[in-house]
């Protein structure tokens, strides 16, 4: 028999918190673990049962409880049921000798179980769910304890409807949609609200030894429905998205807005993570169909990160970040998916952040340097210019490539403080190498990532290291991709010719790969084309590579544009790119990339007015070669 002051000290403690924005979760899981402790029984849970919907259960003391309770909801018969429907508490105290629950019954008793009690929650006339006790041994409870029990019931019963009217009461004031743990625009919880609910999360998982998974749905390209529509159409999608996503919330499972175009589902309880495989694809098919806006018809995808935490395994932030990185590998594979976190690729990820920090050290320390390569004139194998090359020579993996550094500099916010860097230092070096040689001008093309040329007051940037470099704009080519027209054509186009006013000349880099067309030289300003060595590359090997050749560099004189050949290694693919009229030449043929004090040295070294490089044999014919000779 319960004690009664212990019995009166519990219910004092619900009592007192009931007034409270106490989470009603805690509550109630401290209800059936202290119920265990006060009432003979072995195990104690909480089932919800509204009209038309599936019991649900909501708090379990352990395992146990958990299994009977499941069991039960599963079932959608048993004593829960049974209390529930006939408003009265029901005793079973020899479940083996109870034939009342021929569904429930034999299943529960070979899984141990030998008496079970149910008492309803009740409201009114009205039925919440019920308490159901279990022991796993015969014998009723005395009177005092189904009175304590359904006390206790009851006073669960009350922090539900408490509960539920506090939401009801938030939904209905217009402070809920500002509330600071909803969002403002789904008014689906928020990041904090998800944080909290994953604390909960954690301590049910490693109590009752279930399992959790997190999935993070990120829209694919959603700024280019912002850019197209308008923002008002993208907020519109992202509430027409978080309604759909909505559709296909357990009861019990968060489905949050943790960032603009992001959203984050929290199960629990999901049984294996095939489960979690079932429900990403079912999120994939939730973007098969398009969203109606208005008049309009969006069709988006969506790609779908998983993390999934078996029992008794770490439910936090932690899940959340790493179904985040899931989500970046499946947008990596194209969008569109669903993706289980690949460690290896994680652990690449966490060696990436590792490097990004090393990489602001670096900056910090002063610890990159810029190399040069010479281009040459066709014709005559004059050297006319260089290019500046950033390099890296890290402390323990040697030198990175620069393009890996331009990436990671792009994502962390790096790239404007890195790029101001190489173009003054590289104005500086070619000041410096004029003043040394002042007969042979040089002109310094600096590569420019799209990031970086994008960022508001970029032209004011350049304005200003000319100026303090004394460096002449028309001296300066700065490279950029195809890449940077397709981001944002209309911006794009004010940029180059606010670059172009101010005398720099524009280069447009490894033209050919990845979105070319032929149609962007003839749309956008700029004054260079630079053929990628890829096409170069195939001189002798196969017929499109010059052909492709070929028609980049009669379409770009047509324009009036120069074309310069990048990747020469041979003297067969020289000859053959000045045979075309290519004019300029870049490649390992002439020069690989040097330091600032090598090309100081070459300078001096050369005769006469030219720039020319120790060695370089002068290309034989002006004559178009036959690919066929
Ligand atoms: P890019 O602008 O097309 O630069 C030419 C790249 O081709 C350089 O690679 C150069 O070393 C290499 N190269 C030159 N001649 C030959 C050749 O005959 N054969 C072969 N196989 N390669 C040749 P690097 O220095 O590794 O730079 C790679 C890319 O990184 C550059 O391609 C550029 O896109 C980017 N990058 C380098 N420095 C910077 C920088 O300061 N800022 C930005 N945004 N990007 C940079
Ligand atoms: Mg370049
Ligand atoms: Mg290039």
């Amino acid at each position: 028999m319960a004690d009664q002051r212990t019995l009166a000290a519990l219910l004092g403690e619900f009592a007192r918190n009931m007034g409270t924005d106490f989470p009603i979760q805690k509550t109630l899981d401290r209800l059936v673990e202290r119920v265990v402790q006060v009432l003979p029984v072995t195990a104690a849970g909480l089932t919800l049962i509204t009209p038309g919907n599936a019991p649900t259960y909501i708090a379990a003391s352990n395992e146990v409880a958990l299994v009977h309770e499941r069991h039960q909801t599963d079932l959608g018969v048993g004593p829960c049921s049974t209390a529930v429907e006939t408003g009265e508490a029901v005793s079973a105290p020899n479940l083996r000798s109870d034939d009342r629950f021929a569904a429930f019954g034999p299943a529960a008793v070979a899984s141990g179980l030998q008496a079970v009690f149910a008492f309803p929650l009740r409201h009114g006339s009205d039925r919440l769910g019920a308490l159901d006790l279990y022991r796993d041994e015969p014998g009723s409870l005395d009177c005092a304890d189904m009175e304590a029990a359904q006390t206790l019931a009851d006073v669960a019963a009350a922090y539900i409807l408490n509960a539920r009217s506090r939401d009801v009461a938030l939904e209905t004031s217009d402070q809920f949609r500002a509330s600071a743990l909803r969002d403002s625009l789904t008014g689906l919880p928020n990041r904090m609200l998800l944080r909290q609910r994953l604390e909960y999360a954690a301590e049910r998982v490693q109590r009752s030894g279930t399992d959790a998974a997190v999935l993070v749905v990120d829209l694919d390209e959603f700024k280019r429905v912002n850019d197209r529509h308008g923002h008002q159409v993208g907020d519109l999608l992202l509430i027409a998205v978080g309604d759909r996503l909505a559709g296909l919330v357990r009861p019990g499972d968060t489905l949050a807005r943790v960032a603009g175009d992001e959203f984050v589902f929290l199960c629990e309880d999901v049984r294996s993570a095939d489960n979690v495989e079932t429900l990403a694809a079912r999120i994939d098919d939730a973007f098969t169909h398009p969203f109606a806006i208005g008049d309009l018809e969006l069709a988006i995808t969506a790609s779908v990160g998983m993390a999934y935490a078996g029992p008794g395994e770490d439910v936090s932030d932690r899940l959340v970040a790493e179904a985040d990185v899931a989500m970046t590998q499946a947008k990596g594979k194209g969008g569109g998916r669903h993706q289980i976190i690949d460690l290896r690729e994680a652990e690449k990820a966490n060696e990436r952040s590792l490097l990004e920090s090393d990489l602001r050290e670096a900056v910090a320390h002063g610890d990159l340097d810029v190399a040069y390569q010479p281009l040459v004139r066709s014709e005559d194998g004059v050297v006319t210019g260089v290019e500046a090359l950033l390099r890296w020579s890290h402390r323990v993996r040697g030198s990175v490539p620069p393009l890996t550094m331009i990436h990671l500099a792009e994502q962390s916010g790096l790239i404007n403080e890195i790029g101001s860097w190489v173009l003054e230092r590289a104005c500086f070096d070619r000041q410096q190498w004029l003043r040394q040689c002042p007969g042979k001008p040089l002109d310094l093309s600096v590569n420019v990532s799209t990031r970086q040329l994008m960022t508001p007051g970029f032209c004011d940037t350049v304005t200003r290291i000319l100026d303090r470099t004394l460096m002449p704009a028309s001296s300066l080519i700065l490279e950029i991709t195809e890449a940077v027209i397709l981001d944002d054509a209309d911006r794009t186009t004010t940029v180059l010719s606010d670059l172009r006013h101010l005398g720099v000349r524009l280069a447009l880099d490894d033209f050919g790969t990845g979105y070319s067309s032929l149609s962007y030289i003839s749309k956008f300003p700029v004054d260079l084309v630079k053929i990628d060595q890829s096409f170069v590359a195939r001189i002798g090997h196969d017929e499109t590579g010059p052909a492709v050749i070929e028609l980049i560099i009669k379409l770009a004189h047509l324009m009036g544009l120069g074309v310069i050949a990048e990747g020469v290694e041979n003297a067969q693919q020289r000859d053959e790119v000045t045979a075309m009229h290519c004019e300029s030449l870049q490649g390992f043929l002439f020069a690989r990339p040097m330091s600032a004090l090598a090309i100081t040295d070459q300078l001096e070294a050369s005769p006469g007015g030219a720039y020319c490089l120790a060695g370089v044999p002068r290309p034989r014919t002006r004559q178009r070669q036959t690919r066929s000779a």
